[in-house]
Order: structure tokens, then sequence, then C-alpha cells
């Protein structure tokens, strides 16, 4: 069954002139496509589109970022921010140059396919060339559709990183980079929530410490605290007002746990049932979870024996691995409290 055709949602006027804005010095406003010192081909390419007139953000910040100021455009969704800069983006390319000149991340496969097709509609009559690089596509395909030459790449993160690795997307000659919904963007990763373990009460107040001077936002809970005190820190975990939180092993029973993404095995547990209470705590609901165990020498037995019983394996942790990337600032810390760690990995 073919799917329904997307109807194109065009803009109403009210929803381009009663609006409020705030903006930074030496901003005008630019009431019309047509005195924006567009483009010909580009300015069919939007009359085309269906836009008759710019939206209020279209109004403020096309001229600004073709003028190559460096510019952060905030305004609730569907007002024409995605439409800005592609419209910015079209302005500034040169079509002879078979070079990718501008990046666009966007935080979903989805969303980097909707970028490409408003370029490539705007851009009809530009003979623009536009992929999108996103995961869970043919790599080979990408790498041949680059080496083909792309004016404009939209994609997410991890696959556009891969291909800027492998050089099949040269970046000598981008001068525009775009974060679309940079809010979304920014947050990934970081915010997920994850809880570390330690084995003492003394530990936990130790480590509580160390990451508030570093000034992490950290919940702490241990067994001699009264259940009263314990419920009234869980609610605040939950609520996402911390992101981390230290414990000892009370935690790992009967309370009523938020998802986690992120386990953390300061210390080894000292058996290894407590090793599956603690882990199974991530990844629930058939997410992805990752227990990342803090290892010295001599715990390696331990390891090795949590691995056999449980028939599983335990890696290294490769230090390239996405955690590793989407928690970065937990690895900063931990690497300077600890300096040289072994750390393992347990993928749920
Ligand atoms: P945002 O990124 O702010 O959520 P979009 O750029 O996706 O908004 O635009 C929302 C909708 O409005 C889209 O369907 C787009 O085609 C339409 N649109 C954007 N700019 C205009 C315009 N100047 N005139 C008419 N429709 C527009
Ligand atoms: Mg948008």
């Amino acid at each position: 069954m073919a799917a329904a055709p997307q109807r194109k949602r065009l803009l109403r006027d009210e929803d381009m002139t009663k609006v409020e804005f705030e903006t930074s010095e030496e901003v005008d406003v630019t009431p019309t496509f047509d005195t924006m010192g567009l483009r010909e081909d580009l300015l069919r390419g939007i009359y085309a589109y269906g836009f008759e007139k710019p939206s209020a953000i279209q109004q403020r910040a096309i001229k600004q970022i073709i003028k190559g100021r460096d510019v952060i455009a905030q305004s609730q969704s569907g007002t024409g921010k995605t439409a800005t800069f592609c419209v910015s983006v079209l302005q500034c390319l040169d079509i002879q140059v078979r070079e990718t000149q501008a990046l666009i991340l966007a935080p979903t496969r989805e969303l980097a396919g909707q970028i490409q097709k408003v370029l490539l509609a705007l851009g009809d009559y530009m003979n623009v060339q536009c992929h999108t690089c996103i995961g869970g596509t043919n790599v080979g395909e990408d790498i041949r559709k680059l080496d083909y030459g792309q004016h404009v790449v939209a994609g997410t993160p991890g696959r556009v990183f891969d291909m800027i690795r492998r050089r099949s997307l040269r970046t000598r000659a981008i001068k525009m980079l775009v974060l679309d919904e940079a809010d979304e963007m920014l947050n990934k990763g970081e915010s997920e929530p994850a809880v570390i373990f330690c084995n003492t009460k003394r530990k936990v107040d130790w480590l509580t410490e160390k990451m508030r001077e570093a000034n992490f936002t950290v919940s702490s809970m241990h067994g001699d605290m009264p259940q009263k005190e314990r419920e009234s820190i869980m609610k605040e975990f939950r609520s996402g007002a911390s992101r981390v939180l230290i414990s000892t092993d009370v935690w790992a029973r009967g309370l009523d746990v938020p998802q986690v993404s992120l386990i953390i095995n300061y210390d080894l547990p000292n058996n290894r049932e407590l090793y599956i209470h603690r882990i199974g705590r991530s990844g629930r609901y058939g997410r992805k979870g990752v227990a990342i165990n803090f290892v010295k020498n001599d715990d390696i037995r331990i390891l090795r024996d949590i691995e056999q019983y449980y028939s599983t394996q335990i890696d290294e942790m490769p230090m390239n691995g996405t955690h590793t990337h989407t928690h970065t600032s937990i690895w900063v810390f931990f690497y300077s409290i600890l300096h040289i760690f072994v750390l393992s990995i347990f993928c749920l």
C-alpha cells in the first residue's frame, strides 16, 4: 500500500504577524523575500514551493545568516525555522563547486530526511545536490553519493562522524554548520539518568562530595537513612532534578526506581546476586542500558566469577564507545579523580 502523500502545510498570515520578538543589536526586519537580496533561481524555488511572504523569524534571521553572522534562532515550533536555514544555506552555495559547503546536523533521521526534502524543493531551480547521512542506511551508498559530490549534507551525528572519519565526507569547503533543534541536539546523552554504586556509606559520602565540588548535581542515598528520606531522594531523582544518584545497595531492592541508561559500579558488589540486582535497573523495557564496572586488579577474579555464573561476557570498555561520547563529563570527572582506571562494560 502506498503511503498517503504528505500534504504541505503552509503558514497562515496571522502566524506571521502576531508575534513578539526579542533580537540582538542591528537585526532589522525584511518583510518580503524579494528584498532579501536572494539569487533569482532560489527566489523562483521559494515561490514555486508556495511561500509568499517570509515568516517573522525568516524576516529577521535569513539576512543575518547570509551576512555570515553566527545566529541562534529561537521560536515556537512550526514558525519557519527549518525553512529559515534552508533558504540561507541555499543562498550561500556556490553551485559550480561540487564540494560540501554546508553541514546540517539534526537529532533524528526523520528530521534529516525532511530537511533534505525542503532543501531540494526550495533549490529546485538551482541544481543543488543534497544528501542525507543517517544511521540504518547503506554505508556504501553514502560513500558513493559523497564521492559524486554533494553541496549540502544533512544528517545525524553518528553517521556524519563516520563519513568524516572515513574521509568520504570532505570538510575543507564547509562554510556553514547548522544544528537544527539545537536544544535537543545538545541535550542528547548527557541527560538519560545514571546510578553509581559504592559498597559503603563512607564512600557514597566521599564521592558525593567530590562530584558536587566538580559541579555535578547529584543525589545520594545509603542504608542509614530513614525510609522517608530515601523516598524523598528517589522522588528528586525521578523528577529529573538530579541526573546522577550515588547509592549503596539499599537502592537495588524494593524501591520504585526509574529507567536508567547507565549504571556505574564504582565498587564491584560483594556477591554476584547483588550484581544482577544493580544492573537489572538499566535497560528495562527493551531499551539498551550500559553497566560499567571500575575494576582494580584484585577485582578481576570477582568479575570473572560473575561472568561465569551468568554465562555472559564482560568486555573491556572501548574508549571510543558511544557511552564515552554521551556521558563525557562523567568520564572526564572520573579520569580526574582516579587518574588511571580499567573499565569493563556489560551491555544488556
Ligand atoms: P519550524 O522549523 O520552526 O518548526 P518549519 O520551517 O518546519 O518550522 O515550517 C513549518 C511549516 O510552515 C512547514 O510546513 C513549512 O513549509 C511552512 N512554512 C515555513 N515558512 C513558510 C512561509 N514563509 N510561508 C508559508 N509557509 C511556510
Ligand atoms: Mg524545525
